[in-house]
C-alpha cells in the first residue's frame, strides 16, 4: 500500500503515519517529493488499513498495490488449478462441457437429456432441483425428488452431475447427490453459504453475481479457498447492464481478465448470459476463443414446454450443432474438447 500525503503536509504528519504503522506492526518507506511525500507501507497489510490511515490529518489518500484476494490470485499460484471431477479434468487446457435442463422436471426428461448431451460429447450433466425464481409463483424445482431423478440419469449414463444449492439448510442434502455444488448468481455473496458449501469438500462452481465486480467475485472464491477447499470453478453468466435486448450482458472480457488475475478455471454460461437460444452458440464459440475452460449450456427435449428458461434452452439437435462448432473453435485456439466419457459397462459391447 502507498500512502499519499496532502500537499503541504508536515514532518509531524509523516511521523504520525509512521507511528500508526508501527502500532500495527508495519513500517514505512518515505519518498519526499517537491510538492508532497508518499509513504510505501512495508509488511503484511489488512483490509481496514487504508481507511484507518486516511483518517490521519496529513493523509490525502491511500493506494492498494497488492490484491485483496490472495489464495485466488495468480501471484499466489502461477500454475492453473485443475479440478478432477470423477476423471473429468476442468482447467487442464481442454474444453469441458456441462449441459442439461435448467430445471429437473421428471425422470424421463433427465434421462433422455443426459443420453442426448452425452452422445453429443458433453462431459457433465446439469439440472436444478432448487430454483431461484424471480416470482414465488413460478416453478421453483422438485427439491429432493429432482435430486433423485438426477441420480438416476447419473447412474444410467455415468455422467458426473452439477446442481445448485441455494441455502445452508440444503447443503448436506444436495452434497449427497451431486459431484459439483453450484452457487447461483443471486448467492455469490452469501458468505455463510459459501463457507458451508466449502466444508463439504466438493468442487464448487461459483457463478458471478448479477452486479458482481470481478474483484468481488474473486473475493467470494477466496471465502471458499480460505476454508481449505481449493476446488473452485468460476462461471461467467452475464451481468446486469442498461441493455434490454438480451437477458443479461455476456461479459466476455471477464474470461481473459480472470485468467490473468487468477489460477482458477472459468467456464462460460451463454444460456443465462444472453437469455436467447439463438445467441447461445455464437457466444459459446466466442467464450472458447476468449480462453474459457468450459461451458455450461441449457438443453431441453422440448424447450417450448420447459418449466423454466425455455427461451434460452437448446434442442438436442441444436446442442449437437453447438458441440461441433465449439470443437472447431477449440481446435483452432489449441483447446481441444476434453476426452469423451467412457461408455458405462452396462451399455458397452459384450466381450467374447
Ligand atoms: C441456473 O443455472 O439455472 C441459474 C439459475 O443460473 P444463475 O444463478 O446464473 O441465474
Ligand atoms: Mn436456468
Amino acid at each position: 500500500m502507498i500512502v499519499v500525503m496532502k500537499v503541504g503536509s508536515t514532518q509531524q504528519d509523516i511521523d504520525q503515519v509512521l507511528e500508526r504503522l508501527g502500532e500495527v506492526g508495519l513500517s514505512g518507506e518515505i519518498t519526499a517529493g517537491v510538492e508532497r511525500s508518499i509513504i510505501g507501507v512495508v509488511g503484511k497489510t489488512f483490509p481496514e488499513l487504508g481507511t484507518m490511515l486516511e483518517t490521519l490529518p496529513g493523509v490525502d489518500h491511500t493506494v492498494k498495490i497488492s490484491r485483496p484476494y490472495k489464495l485466488a490470485s495468480r501471484e499466489f499460484r502461477q500454475n492453473s488449478t485443475i479440478i478432477d471431477v470423477n476423471g473429468v479434468k476442468i482447467g487442464d487446457g481442454s474444453i469441458v462441457v456441462m449441459a442439461g435442463p435448467c430445471s429437473i422436471e421428471n425422470e424421463d426428461q433427465m434421462v433422455q437429456t443426459a443420453r442426448a448431451v452425452k452422445a453429443a460429447g458433453a462431459h457433465i450433466l446439469r439440472g436444478g432441483a432448487f430454483k431461484p425464481r424471480t416470482s414465488p409463483y413460478s416453478f421453483r424445482g422438485l427439491g429432493e425428488e429432482g435430486l433423485r431423478h438426477l441420480a438416476t440419469a447419473r447412474a444410467e449414463t455415468g455422467m458426473p452431475v452439477i446442481t445448485e444449492v441455494m441455502t445452508i439448510r440444503d447443503v448436506e442434502l444436495v452434497a449427497r447427490y451431486t459431484d459439483i455444488l453450484q452457487i447461483g448468481a443471486r448467492n455469490m455473496q452469501n458468505f455463510y453459504l459459501l463457507e458451508e458449501a466449502a466444508d463439504t469438500g466438493k468442487p464448487i462452481m461459483l457463478k458471478r453475481g448479477l452486479a458482481g465486480e470481478i474483484e468481488e467475485w474473486l473475493l467470494c472464491a477466496e471465502y471458499i479457498l480460505a476454508r481449505g477447499n481449493r476446488q473452485v470453478i468460476l462461471c461467467e453468466r452475464g451481468i446486469r447492464t442498461f441493455e434490454t435486448a438480451t437477458r443479461n450482458t455476456m461479459d466476455l472480457s471477464a474470461i481473459p481478465m480472470v485468467k490473468e488475475l487468477s489460477h482458477l478455471p472459468i467456464v462460460s454460461d451463454p444460456s443465462h448470459g444472453t437469455g436467447k437460444w439463438k445467441l447461445v452458440e455464437p457466444m459459446a464459440m466466442a467464450s472458447i476463443a476468449a480462453g474459457a475452460d468450459g461451458l455450461i449450456i441449457e438443453v431441453h427435449p422440448s424447450p417450448e414446454h420447459a418449466l423454466s428458461d425455455g427461451a434460452q434452452s437448446l434442442t438436442f439437435e441444436n446442442f449437437a450443432k453447438l458441440m461441433a462448432n465449439v470443437t472447431r473453435v477449440g481446435n483452432a485456439v489449441g483447446h481441444p474438447l476434453a476426452p469423451a466419457l467412457p461408455v458405462p459397462a452396462s451399455q458397452g459391447a459384450v466381450a467374447g
